[in-house]
């Protein structure tokens, strides 16, 4: 017996997984000779072996342990990180800096239940005075956390989700063009949201009130501007704080709910009820209910949808159907918080735990211990400063050239930063003020230029007079390039030809001089061969000879290995959101050539 048992104590120190199979093997030598490598040579199974002892010894040495804050970088998201972990726990792996018990404990032990009438709405009182208080700040431009901001953006989703009662799926494919393209009519906003050949969201139709208008506009101007990042094309309405569209309204809702700590709702069966509320209206009423919940079913009476008339008198009912009254509700804080704000303020946090390059944020022990609330608002104030020092100190290590992100990554690596701080992609767009002297050779501006990926644009109807126009969707600033007037290059005696044929309406042509040549960009023929299905920005952007913003810069670009004309727009001041983008030739020249046509020239 004793001899067996340490036979086989050996044998479990010596376990080593093969790398073939993925098994772990009592004797891999054997199992490799007899199975995995039966038809190899002793050499080849002498390196086989080698390398899966040091891969064996690579994995005890690093691969067992985690950083939880490694994981939340991985997984921002709440609920799958935590059921990460306890998947990775129950494996036998390390997580170091865990969190407190009990923070694991909330998320686990949530229940969906069936909502009665007044559920939903619990949400939109109980968050109400925290997110006006965020409202009030940003409007007075006051300092708002990252926490609170996304508080803001879970708010906005939940107005939509729980007074509008709107798809999840639906909010999740409203994009920036159709925000700006919102309609004002009977005292209501009314915003469409269409459905996009290239994805499954649903459609929907809604009638914001005028209120609800100015706080989502207030996100849309202050807020999302901050998620964009320039390397992710996104025109979703609803950006996570990373950049990126909002993938799960419900999930936002989940935790929205889990912050005032009110039970999970599920926004279908939130709909079913208020359809089941909605049996004691006329069968016309009954429907047309059923379609502003669920606009995207189809059916010839969808038409409805269309009409603005239709889906403010459907709002207004489906409110008094819910008990919403009045809308001119206080701007002060009126209904009573369940979670209070903290008894001492952020700046005797500071004072107790001062934020330093290298130090560690306190965990929620301290916080309690210091007599501070024992949610994560301060300490999540704590990390966005940090994150500011960081990044501050970070751009001050490179005064005369632009680093490159490997350089900043080093740096950071030095500095032995694991969490919270930029990524070193960030620091290299940060920098100025070198950035745009290379614009030809600038990658991002080929492949907009080339894939015509341009972001922070929207096309917007400015209805029957002014017709269509760009208005942006993010911020500019004065020299950025915006975005370039597509189309084929063409002579410019082939462009006057087109003109004459539309009765000398320059229409969408733009016309520059190369050197000595006399060139035009025919962006009148659409769509252009290379994009047949994209309305290319550019030739949207109207011209102004008064009140311009851009200002067109001719470049030649290695576009696609082909050294190729392009107008490129540039910011001649910052741009606001939500501004519309106009530009102006430079000079206008009539007559040119003794042709007679009223020319608008590029002046170089
Ligand atoms: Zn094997
Ligand atoms: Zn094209």
């Amino acid at each position: 017996m004793a001899e067996q048992s340490k036979k086989r104590s050996v044998a479990d120190r010596n376990i080593t997984y093969c790398l073939r199979c993925y098994k772990p093997q009592d004797n891999l030598p054997v199992h490799l000779a007899r199975g995995c490598m039966k038809t190899s040579t002793p050499d080849e199974r002498a390196e086989e072996l080698q390398k899966a002892k040091v891969s064996n010894r690579e994995w005890i040495r690093k691969g067992r342990t985690w950083d939880y804050d490694q994981l939340c970088e991985i997984l921002p998201d709440r609920p799958s990180r935590l059921s990460m972990m306890k998947e990775l726990l129950q494996r036998g792996f390390f997580i170091k800096n865990q969190p407190d018990d009990s923070e694991l404990a909330t998320t686990t032990s949530t229940t969906v239940i069936a909502p009665s009438t007044k559920d939903w709405q619990k949400i939109l009182k109980v968050a109400k005075a925290d997110f006006l208080q965020i409202y009030g700040n940003l409007q007075r431009g006051s300092k708002v956390s990252s926490a609170e901001k996304t508080l803001y953006r879970y708010y906005c989703e939940a107005i939509l989700v729980f007074r509008h009662h709107q798809c999840p799926g639906a909010l999740e494919g409203l994009t920036d063009a159709e925000w700006v393209n919102r309609r004002q009519h009977s005292g209501r906003v009314v915003i469409g949201i269409s459905s996009h050949v290239t994805s499954t969201k649903q459609t929907a139709t809604f009638a914001l009130t005028n209120r609800e208008e100015a706080w989502f506009q207030l996100y849309f101007q202050k807020i999302r501007p901050e998620n964009i990042r320039p390397e992710k094309v996104s025109n979703s309405f609803f950006l996570s704080s990373t950049g990126e569209a909002v993938h799960s309204v419900s999930q936002d809702m989940d935790r929205l709910h889990e912050m005032y700590k009110l039970p999970v709702l599920r926004s279908r069966d939130v709909r079913k009820a208020i359809e089941a509320t909605a049996q004691m209206l006329s069968a016309d009423n009954q429907e047309a209910i059923r379609q502003y919940l669920t606009h995207s079913t189809g059916g010839a009476q969808q038409d409805r949808m269309q009409q603005p008339q239709f889906v403010v008198d459907t709002a207004v009912l489906l409110d008094s159907l819910a008990g919403f009254t009045s809308d001119d509700d206080p701007d002060t804080p009126g209904t009573s918080v369940e979670c209070g704000p903290p008894s001492k303020d952020f700046s005797a946090f500071l004072a107790r735990f001062p934020v330093s390059l290298g130090g560690q944020p306190p965990n929620k022990k301290q916080r309690v211990n210091e007599g501070f609330a024992e949610d994560r608002v301060f300490y999540d104030r704590w990390r966005s400063t940090q994150y500011a020092k960081r990044e501050e100190y970070l751009l001050s290590q490179f005064t005369h050239r632009k680093p490159s992100a490997v350089k900043v990554a080093g740096l950071i690596a030095k500095e032995g930063w694991r969490a919270n701080h930029p990524r070193p992609e960030d620091i290299e767009r940060l920098w100025r003020p070198a950035r745009r002297v290379t614009i030809e050779t600038d990658e991002t501006i080929i492949k907009n230029v080339s894939q015509q990926t341009w972001a922070g644009l929207a096309i917007k109807n400015f209805g029957p007079q002014q017709g269509l126009g760009v208005v942006a969707t993010q911020p500019f600033s004065k020299g950025d390039i915006v975005c370039d007037y597509h189309g084929k290059v063409i002579t410019a005696a082939a462009g006057r030809a087109m003109m004459q044929d539309m009765h000398n309406e320059p229409g969408y042509l733009f016309f520059f001089k190369s050197g000595s040549r006399d060139m035009c960009i025919d962006a009148q023929t659409f769509p252009c061969d290379c994009h047949p299905v994209t309305d290319t920005i550019g030739r949207r952007i109207n011209h102004s000879s008064k009140g311009p913003n851009l200002k067109p810069l001719h470049c030649v670009l290695k576009v696609d290995g082909e050294d190729r004309h392009v107008i490129l727009f540039r910011a001649l001041q910052d741009i606001t959101v939500d501004t519309q983008l106009k530009f102006d030739y430079g000079v206008s020249r009539k007559s040119f050539r003794g042709e007679g046509l009223d020319l608008e020239w590029l002046d170089e």
